[in-house]
This record gives structure tokens, sequence and C-alpha cells, in this order.
């Protein structure tokens, strides 16, 4: 048996709760593969997970944390070997199964992916699922025929994790960005850092009821739904393509069928927990491919696992830019 510090939530008296404590091992299930997490990261799951707000944990006592980054102890997997640097996304993971934000992880190796170069495991912990979707989301948008000669591609949630990564993505795929945020004024250095060639302000996309508008992007990665989503759909050019992945601005949108029968767009769902293993590893190799280090180093602060519960109350009050790693070490 070993000890280890980890964010379990509980059911308690008082509710959900979520608290940093010294843990056994055998409080993990028997999975096939055993990591020495190095890195997690806080994404909006992770913050709404922290906090005990509903929609993530699905049983408890739960080890929080959607993501973990580190070192294979041992492995029953014919893939790995002790020492292997691996990352895992989702899967359940923080879910309905123990998750990275802890010094232990039981995992199933079909899920790991290998740290690929050149990012350094910090850095993969970085992209993390947010990451890693915004990945998912260029790579449908492409297998549904997107290409740079079609026009512009809308990112919304500019400021967020999603958003961040997507946005240097397309912009060294050779995509025109138009980034959309709450922040235009705070954010559109930081946004035309990471390729934004325009940063338009969140309120000039309400639809304000209109089902359709001038048709101005080609592509959509939208991680926000609500009335942004709707106002996004408004605006593409005829056969267009748009994926949705997330909800910080609302679960329902108040969508209209016009776009889809007058212009033939389509509008596509990204879900990153149930990937297959050949679209994660597509994914990582994407990112590999377009997703500069040093330009992920702009949008990156980390934090100690004892701080990851304040920096989640960052995400959910809509102060969050960028990604956050959470140092596990
Ligand atoms: P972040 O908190 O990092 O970013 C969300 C961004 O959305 C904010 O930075 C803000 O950007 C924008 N936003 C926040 N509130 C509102 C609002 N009321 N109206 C419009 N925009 C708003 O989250 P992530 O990027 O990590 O995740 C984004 C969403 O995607 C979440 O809902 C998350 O759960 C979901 N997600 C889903 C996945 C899937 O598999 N389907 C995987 C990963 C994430 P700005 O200030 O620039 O406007």
């Amino acid at each position: 048996m070993t000890t280890f510090t980890g964010w379990i939530a509980r059911e308690t008296p008082d509710g959900h709760r979520t608290t940093l404590e010294e843990l056994d091992s055998e409080v993990l299930d028997d999975r096939d593969t055993t990591l020495r997490v190095h890195y997690s990261s806080i994404n909006y799951k992770d913050a709404l997970a922290l906090h005990g707000r509903p929609g993530v944990i699905r049983r408890r006592p739960l080890v929080t944390g959607i993501d973990a980054t580190g070192e294979v102890l041992a492995s029953r997997h014919p893939r790995w070997r002790p020492g292997d640097l691996v990352t895992l996304n989702g899967a359940g993971l923080g879910e309905d199964r123990h998750g990275g934000l802890a010094g232990l992880a039981a995992v199933d190796g079909a899920d790991l992916v290998p740290v690929p170069a050149p990012f350094t495991p910090a850095q993969a912990a970085a992209i993390g699922t947010a990451g890693f979707t915004a990945a998912l989301s260029l790579l449908a948008l492409e297998r549904h025929g997107l290409a740079p000669a079609h026009g512009p591609v809308l990112v919304t949630g500019a400021g967020g994790g999603v958003g961040s990564v997507a946005i240097a993505l397309l912009a060294d795929s050779g995509y025109e960005v138009i980034a959309v945020t709450g922040r235009p004024d705070t954010l559109h250095d930081r946004l035309t850092r990471l390729g934004a060639a325009h940063v338009v302000d969140r309120a000039e996309l309400d639809p304000q009821g209109k089902p359709l508008a001038k048709q101005r992007w080609a592509g959509v990665v939208d991680a926000v739904g609500g009335p942004l989503l709707a106002g996004a759909l408004a605006g593409l050019r005829h056969s267009g393509t748009a994926t949705t992945c997330g909800l910080a601005a609302g679960a329902a949108f108040p969508g209209n069928v016009m776009p889809f029968i007058l212009r033939g767009i389509s509008l596509l769902g990204i879900d990153s927990v149930r990937t297959p293993r050949e679209r994660r590893e597509a994914a990582w190799q994407l990112l590999a491919r377009h997703l500069d280090p040093g330009l992920l180093d702009t949008v990156t602060r980390s934090v100690p696992l004892a701080a990851a519960q304040d920096a989640a109350a960052d995400v959910l009050a809509g102060h969050g830019t960028g990604r956050t790693v959470v140092d596990v070490r």
C-alpha cells in the first residue's frame, strides 16, 4: 500500500464537497496500468468538480481530474513499460473513474498516448483535454471538407482553453481566424499573438432573434453554446461547418433551421471523453505538427496541487485565460 495526495469528491452531510486528502492506493480501482502523475490541469469540468457543482462526477467518493500526465510505474498492458511518459485525456477520468488531480492514478493502458515530441510532460498537460478537444474540432472540420481556401474560421470562447489552442492550431494550419471574446480590450494582443487575424466582441454576434446574417465565415469552433452558437451559425457561409463542444454560455441555444436548409450548413458534435485510440493519436499528431510549444507557454500558468481549487474558482468566475497546469510532483 502506498499513500498519495489528491483532490477527492465526497458526499457529506453538508452536500457534495471536494477536499485535498492523504489517500491510500487501495482507494484506486484495479486497472492494468499505474501512473505516477506529474501534472494535471484545470479544465472547465475540473472547475465544476473541485467546487462540488453537478454535471461531472458520477460516483462518490471519486478522485477528481479529467487529465493525467506522468510516468508509468507498472503495467500489464503490452504497449507500456515502467518509465514511459504518457498522457491521458478524458476516458471517464474524474467522472466515473478516479482521476488525475492526485499523485497516483490507475488507468487503462489502451487509453494512453505517449507524450509526443516536441512537448515536455508539462506542455502535454497544458494542452490537456481543452487542447485535445480543439484538435478534435479541427480534425472534424477537415474530415467534413473544410480547407483554408474556403474562408475564415470563427472561434468562440477565444480567451479560454479550447479557444486559445484552437486559434493557434488553425492559424498554423493556414486558416484566417476570427476570435470571439467577451474581453476584447484585455485579450486583443494575446489573441493576436496566438494567430487571430481579427478579434470580435461577443456582443457583436448576438443574433437578436434573426436566423440568418451576412455570410462571413466558412467554419466555426464553438466552445460556449447559448446565443453565441446561434449567432455563429447565422453567419456561416453556404455549405459551412461548425463544431460544438461546450456550454460555457449555456447548454440550450436559440437555433433555427434556416441556415441548415437555405445554406446547407452542418453542425458537428465533439466528445473528447469517448474518443477511440486512433483518433486520440491523430489529434496528438495534429498538435505536435501545428502547436508551437513556445506559444503554448505564453498562455499557460502553473499552480501546485494545493492551489487547484483556487485556480478552479477563477475559471468558474470567467476570469480564467488560456490553460492552467497543476504541478502534482
Ligand atoms: P474555459 O473556462 O477555459 O473557457 C471558456 C471561455 O468561454 C471563457 O474563457 C470565455 O471566453 C467564454 N465564456 C465564458 N462564459 C461565457 C458566456 N456566458 N458567454 C459567452 N462566452 C463565455 O473553458 P474550456 O475552454 O476548457 O472549455 C470550454 C467549454 O468546452 C466548457 O463548457 C467545457 O466543459 C467544454 N468542453 C467540452 C469538451 C467535450 O469533450 N465536449 C472537452 C473540453 C471542454 P472569453 O472571455 O474569451 O469570451
